[in-house]
């Protein structure tokens, strides 16, 4: 028999999944536009390894020591007793980012959806010329401009996207946020809208266009989603509670 939790992880993230399409339709998107970012953080290497088993591919992590040890357990080739197993998993970086610890993200991560500073992106920049990658990534923008939280004014937004899209090794996707928690999800909607807003008013002067938004979490990504987000950033919905 298995244990409780390798059915539960399968059904929470088939029910994710689901409410994602229904989202999606909801407003005449396709659900292929938008990319379940699973939300991995204190949850064990095990449950991920049962999400990857149900079908996830992209897992989100948010504290450098604790992504590295469950990525060279799961995310890289392993051996078994006949053959190497491959796990497919893409990582994206959702935590607070320090710049001493860009050097150990940028050769793990796909993407990093929380620069917020020009000397973070600089370092960034420069880490992936040494790894030979151009390095995916989002700023993060604090839309609701609360104190404990970081991410860009959208004032400062578009200098920053600007100057960051010359970086050398970058690749400038789009911006991201984690707007004020509230219980009704319908009243998170401004601040989505706000970060729409945003990325279509950067995109009139961007080199490139921006195409991704990361936003929604597990108590709003279905609202998120209505409002354009690409990336939605779910955890607890899939896995349960954090240790
Ligand atoms: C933890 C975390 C999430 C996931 O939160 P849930 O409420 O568990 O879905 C999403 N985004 C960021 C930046 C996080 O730190």
């Amino acid at each position: 028999m298995f244990p409780n939790s390798i059915v539960n992880i399968k059904e929470n993230l088939q029910r994710v999944q689901d409410r994602i399409a229904q989202a999606a339709l909801k407003v005449g998107r396709s659900p292929e536009e938008v990319t379940l970012v699973a939300v991995s953080k204190k949850q064990s290497p095990e449950k991920i390894r049962m999400a990857v088993d149900a079908g996830a591919s992209v897992f989100g992590e948010n504290y450098v020591q604790e992504a590295q040890e469950k990525i060279s357990f799961l995310g890289r080739t392993e051996q078994s007793d006949h053959d190497m197993v491959f796990f497919p998993c893409l990582w994206h970086f959702i935590g607070h980012l320090q710049s001493n610890k860009a050097k150990f993200v940028v050769p793990l991560f796909t993407m990093i959806h929380t620069v917020d500073s020009l000397d973070l992106a600089r370092i960034i920049s420069q880490r992936a010329g040494m790894e030979g990658k151009t390095q995916q990534m989002l700023i993060q923008v604090n839309v609701a401009e609360e104190e404990s939280k970081s991410g860009t004014s959208t004032e400062e937004a578009l200098e920053l996207a600007e100057k960051v899209s010359e970086l050398p090794h970058i690749s400038l996707e789009g911006l991201m946020t984690v707007p004020p928690f509230l219980d009704d999800p319908d009243q998170v909607r401004p601040y989505f809208i706000r970060l729409r807003d945003l990325r279509d008013h950067l995109n009139q002067y961007l080199p490139r266009p921006l195409r991704h938004l990361s936003m929604g979490m597990s108590n709003d990504f279905e609202v998120a989603i209505e409002e354009g987000a690409t990336l939605v950033r779910v955890g607890s919905a899939i896995f349960g509670p954090r240790a």
